[in-house]
This record gives C-alpha cells, sequence and structure tokens, in this order.
C-alpha cells in the first residue's frame, strides 16, 4: 500500500464524505507513453484511482465533474448500483474498469458535458488495453472519438484545441480512419493558430509514420 494514500472526498450527490485510495506523486514511475497518451507507470497506476465511489449513494465522479442538478441527483440516487463492491483500496484493471463504467453512467444521467464523456471513454480504452482486450479498446476509442467531434462542433468548451486535435487524429489513426487523421494531422501542422510545439511535432512524426506505411 505504499505506493498509495487515502485522500477524503465529499461526494457531489449526497454530500458525504469518504476515504480512497490515491497513488503518491513522488511514486509516480512512467516506464512508456503511447501515441495517444496513455500511459504505463512501472508502479501503481493513477488511472486506476481517478474514479471516486461513493459508498453510500454510488455516484461515481472524478475532479472533472460538475456539481449534478437537483433532477440528475435524483436519477443518480434512484439509479441502482451494486455495493457489495469495495472501491476504497488497491484496484486492480478490472476494478478501475467497473469504477470508470460508474462514471460514464453517471457522467450520462446528468448529461455531462461531451469532453468529459470523451475523456472517460478514451481512458476506459487504456484500460482495456492494459488487459490486451482490443474489441472493447476499440469500442471505447470510437466511442471516445464521438464525444470529441461533438464537442468540436457544438460546444465552446474543448480544453487544449492542439492536444483535442491531435488526438482525434490518432484515434482516427488507430482505428483505421487514415484520411481523417491526415486531415487532423495537417490541420495541426498547418493552422497557424497552434503554437504547441511538442503536439506540432507528434502530430508531424504521426503524419509522416502513416505516410511510410502506404
Ligand atoms: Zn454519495
Amino acid at each position: 500500500m505504499d505506493d498509495l494514500f487515502l485522500k477524503n472526498v465529499t461526494c457531489l450527490v449526497c454530500g458525504n464524505n469518504f476515504k480512497t485510495s490515491k497513488v503518491r506523486r513522488s511514486r509516480y514511475v512512467v516506464s512508456k507513453v503511447d501515441t495517444d497518451f496513455c500511459t504505463y507507470y512501472k508502479g501503481e497506476n493513477p488511472l486506476f484511482y481517478n474514479v471516486n465511489i461513493c459508498p453510500f449513494c454510488g455516484y461515481g465522479f472524478t475532479e472533472n465533474f460538475a456539481e449534478p442538478g437537483e433532477s440528475s441527483k435524483e436519477a443518480i440516487q434512484n439509479k441502482i448500483f451494486k455495493f457489495n463492491i469495495d472501491f476504497s483500496g488497491k484496484r486492480s484493471v478490472d476494478l478501475a474498469i467497473l469504477a470508470y463504467r460508474r462514471a460514464i453512467d453517471c457522467a450520462l444521467l446528468q448529461k455531462g458535458k461531451n469532453i468529459l464523456l470523451a475523456g472517460l471513454s478514451l481512458h476506459m480504452a487504456w484500460l482495456y488495453r492494459f488487459l490486451g482486450e482490443e474489441e472493447p479498446e476499440r469500442k471505447y476509442m470510437a466511442e471516445s472519438l464521438h464525444y470529441y467531434k461533438e464537442a468540436f462542433e457544438k460546444d465552446a468548451e474543448i480544453g487544449n484545441l492542439a492536444a483535442t486535435l491531435y488526438i482525434m487524429g490518432d484515434l482516427n489513426r488507430r482505428l483505421g480512419n487514415d484520411r481523417e487523421a491526415i486531415l487532423y494531422f495537417t490541420k495541426i501542422i498547418n493552422d497557424k493558430s497552434i503554437t504547441d510545439a511538442g503536439i506540432i511535432r507528434m502530430a508531424r512524426k504521426r503524419w509522416q509514420d502513416m505516410r511510410g506505411t502506404k
């Protein structure tokens, strides 16, 4: 348990306080980062502990969740969650998947923003990648891409523009949508308003790799 510590969290739905495990920042040891920023750690992976599950009402949320409105709170409290699972301690990938599924269900119940659902789905895809389960990984990558597109077309708030475009490019590439992937990568390379040198370098690298394999 040395890599973990117990953090006090307040539930955004029922208002109760509870403790849940998080990874100590000083123990983060990155071993590898995939092209879509999926990160591997030598010790505990902080991703597994992102979702807080309230043991009182079952609500699953991350620090990116907004407080649900009253009708959403009611919908969440009326939803039948499984309470026989203890999420508070060390988490396996399987337990992290259950926690993320809960967070996605709650985000849907409270009509969370597209960008929130895009991020949750992307993380879920990574968890299945850790297990080597390609089918659900692809399913969640496709869902993530769908929510990123919705956010991009309809919402003002999409976070970092360059990073969002890059992720959309890389998700398209991973899903085999080469034409769309190249559109996103070239947009990053050619758009003068994008100044993030790291992202531009990564977009150029992906684009070159794709041309190299044709
Ligand atoms: Zn609660």
